[in-house]
This record gives C-alpha cells, structure tokens and sequence, in this order.
C-alpha cells in the first residue's frame, strides 16, 4: 500500500552539492559559476520528470547522474582519491512510498553509482552492495561501466597529494582554518530529495567520500537511515558532512522520526539533527521535504552548495546563507 499517496498535489525538486567551508571572498567567480551551471542543469534535468508526470525516484536519479557526470562535485567523475590513489564511490536511493531502498559502496568502476543504487532498489532483495560484488551487479544489470581512470581529475589527484603530505585524512567539508586545503575544494558530495504529482517521496546521495580514505572506509552516503531516508509519512532527507558522525546519529532517519513522532517542523528537526552531529564534532547540511512540497535547507557550515526548483519550473540556486542566498537561474 502507498502511504500518503495525494493525486495532483505539487512536484518540488531540492538538491544539494556539498555543504563546507566555502568563503565568499575565496570561491572564485568562475567557479562558481560552473557550480550553478551544474546545479541548474540538475534541477531542469528533475523538474522535467516530475512535470511529465515521472517518479519522484526517477526525478532524483536523474538529476544526481547530472552531478555525478561533472567533475566540478565528489561524486561519479570528480570524486575524491583514496590514499591507495583510487576513487571508491557511494551512493544510495530510498523510496518513501514504501520504503524501498537500495544503495552501493566502494565501486570503483559503475559510472553513475546513482544508476546501481537504484538497480539495487528495484531488481534485487537486497539493500547495499559492496566492490565487486556490487560491480558484477551493475554489469548483469547492463549498467554502465568505466575504466576506474574515468573518475581522475587532477585536481583531487592533486588534493591527495597535500593531504599525504600532511598526514590528513581529509573531508570535503573539513573546516582547518590553520592548514586549508584549497577553498575551493571543500565540498562536493551530492544529493537529491524530490516529490511527484503522486505526492511520493524520494531520496537519494552520492559521493566519493574522504580525501585519503583508507581500509575500505565507507561514510553515511550509502547508509540507509543515515544519509538517505525517504518515508512519505514523515520527510524525505538527503546528507552532507562528516559521514562518521550522520552515521552515528543516524541523522536522516533521526530527522525524519522528528517530524513524524514530535512534531517538529522541518526546519526544527534538521537544526535538532545538526546540533547533535556539531555535539559529537561533526558538521554538514541536510536538505528535507515533505510530501506538500514543503522544505528546509540547513547547514552548520559557512556554505551548502544547493538548489530547488517546484511547479513554475524556475531553478533556484546558492551556496552561502543569509538573505539573498538562493538567486534565479
Ligand atoms: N558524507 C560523505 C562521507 O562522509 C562526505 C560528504 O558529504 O562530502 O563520505
């Protein structure tokens, strides 16, 4: 049974390209620009789907295999380098119809990880798939497969290098003002949380993970719960930060329980979730909806790469907080 199901209610589409430590006077106009750009082009991508009556979970896939497909974000081509000089890549989707879910780790060869999650969800009984075994999947689901030197880039090669050098496992979101990593690179993780004409809900996340990750290290992108959840009777919530830490609070399912048990408003429970992550050392941004169409974008960071787009089909796009902080696009 489809819970909450709401014929012709809005569509609404939010995404998220990393939240960190991103200084207005240090992130250059240029790339930013190339960051609104993709954003934008994720949201049209989305909003397509959902105004053609698509899937809320159709909508999210497509518009995070656009950020996957740039390398501007950490996620498919783009993705951060392991210390071993590999790009080992999560990703999860979470159905909030009924719950379905399906997600994959340390791939190292699936072109859209988004594209095997989501394969994962709908044709097999499982939840998550790791190396391999997750890559022999995608193959028998004709799914498409790279050389693992499609991900380099040579800046997060070069990336690698300087948190070698300082013996720095290094988040995309790490805030050090003592010893910055590049400014610009601080961020990148992407996600999507969308609803269809249906009123269904769906989320999804995709991400390299940690500069100089090391011992199969896997974050909270492909933990379901953590930062993915999508449940039509509560919210559909999508991650970025300190993984270890969404995992430990089991953020995404945490702010969903509180919208659907205390009442909180999204907004009170993602601000709820971010200070119990900030307790335990950790920081990052969640974007939530729910199946009104309704919304919240929280970050404990200077900025969250992020955009919405609903039923007028205009993309909102932005990076820093305060009052002008998401401009037309
Ligand atoms: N949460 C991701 C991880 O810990 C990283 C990120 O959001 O950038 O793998």
């Amino acid at each position: 049974m489809k819970i909450g199901t709401n014929k012709n209610s809005s569509i609404r589409l939010l995404i998220h390209g990393g939240a960190g430590a991103v200084q207005r006077d240090r992130l250059k106009p240029e790339r930013e620009k190339a960051f609104m750009e993709v954003l934008a082009q994720s949201l049209h991508v989305g909003h397509t789907v959902l105004s053609a009556g698509g899937s809320s979970v159709d909508a999210v896939v497509a518009a995070i295999e656009i950020m996957e497909d740039s390398p501007e974000f950490n996620a498919g081509r783009g993705a951060v380098f392991s210390h071993e000089g590999c790009n080992e890549l999560d990703a999860s989707i979470m159905d909030g119809a009924e719950r379905m879910a399906g997600a994959v780790a340390a791939v190292t060869t699936i072109c859209n990880p988004i594209r095997a999650a989501h394969a994962v969800m709908i044709n097999s009984p499982h939840i998550l798939l790791i190396g391999q075994g997750a890559e022999a999947f995608a193959k028998a689901q004709n799914l498409k497969l790279v050389d693992p030197t499609y991900f380099y880039t040579q800046r997060r090669w070069d990336q690698l290098q300087k948190a070698i050098a300082r013996e720095r496992i290094v988040l995309d979101h790490e805030f050090d003002s003592d010893a910055p990593l590049d400014n610009d690179e601080k961020y990148g993780t992407v996600g999507a949380v969308a609803v269809d004409c249906s009123g269904n809900l769906a989320a999804g996340t995709s991400t390299g993970g940690l500069t100089n990750k090391r011992y199969g290290r896997v974050g909270d992108t492909p933990i379901i719960g953590a930062g993915t959840y999508a449940d039509n009777q509560s919210v559909a919530v999508s991650a970025t930060g300190t993984g270890e830490m969404f995992i430990r609070t089991a953020a995404g399912f945490y702010t969903a329980t509180q919208v659907r048990l205390q009442k909180k408003t999204m907004t009170e429970a993602a601000e709820n979730t971010l200070a119990e992550i900030k307790a335990i050392g950790g920081e990052g941004g969640l974007i939530v909806l729910n199946a009104a169409g309704e919304y919240s974008m929280c970050f404990n960071t200077s900025g969250m790469f992020r955009g919405v787009i609903g039923d007028d089909g205009v993309a909102y796009v932005g990076v820093f907080s305060g009052g002008e902080s998401l401009a037309a696009y």
